[in-house]
């Protein structure tokens, strides 16, 4: 207990004085967004063309709040003889953030690089069931998610890229030859026309 009368009002108010004399640290959100770090973990971003619904990430949450639907689709066999193939078709993937406690296990798990953490934190609601968000949402997401950090000047060529290039030579060079072997026929049919125009 102190000594003196009012010294406990005369130490808040020197309280005040020295803090009212300094720089705020605090911010008008909405009107000033924050800086957040690239890699904050805001949501949950779906690549939905790299999934293959192999349910991993579904069976490892450990919150069970993924929920996943898909059915089988049959891709004929491009050569006679072969097997038709079947592939899944994802009709549903939601991910409910008002159970998600922002682990990021299916963010670790997911094999095809389709699940991403986004910045992205506006998605506050007044109805808990509004925070099941599904596909396309996850999928828009996606454009809000920061682009990887750039590799080592002295890195290997990331795999991807390399195959990519490949597949793209391969494709320019059949492109040109069907062209060129279009443009010789066409010479040879105009070299094998009667002079005269009778046809
Ligand atoms: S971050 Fe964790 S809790 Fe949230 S969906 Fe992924 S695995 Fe489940
Ligand atoms: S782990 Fe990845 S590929 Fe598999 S279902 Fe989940 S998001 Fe799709």
């Amino acid at each position: 207990m102190s000594k003196f009368p009012g010294a406990g009002l005369a130490k808040g108010l020197a309280v005040t004085l020295r803090t009212m004399t300094k720089r705020s640290v605090t911010q008008g959100y909405p009107e000033v967004l924050p800086e957040l770090p690239p890699r904050s973990r805001g949501v949950i971003a779906l690549f939905e063309e790299n999934c293959t619904v192999c349910m991993l990430c579904a069976r490892e949450c450990p919150d069970w709040c993924i929920y996943i639907d898909s059915h089988k689709e049959v891709v004929p066999a491009k050569e006679p003889g072969a097997r038709d193939r079947t592939r899944n078709v994802l009709d549903r993937f939601a991910i409910d953030f008002a159970l998600c406690m922002y682990c990021g296990i299916c963010v670790e798990v997911c094999p095809f690089d389709a699940l991403f953490w986004s910045p992205e934190f506006e998605y506050a609601t007044e109805d808990i069931q509004q925070l099941t968000h599904e596909k396309d949402t996850l999928r828009a997401w996606m454009w809000t998610v920061p682009a990887p950090p750039a590799l080592d000047e002295r890195a290997e060529e990331p795999k991807e890229l390399t195959m990519a290039r490949r597949a793209a030579d391969k494709l320019a060079k059949e492109q040109a030859q069907a062209a060129s072997e279009a443009s010789g026929a066409s010479a040879s049919e105009a070299s094998e026309a009667p002079e005269d125009g009778t046809p």
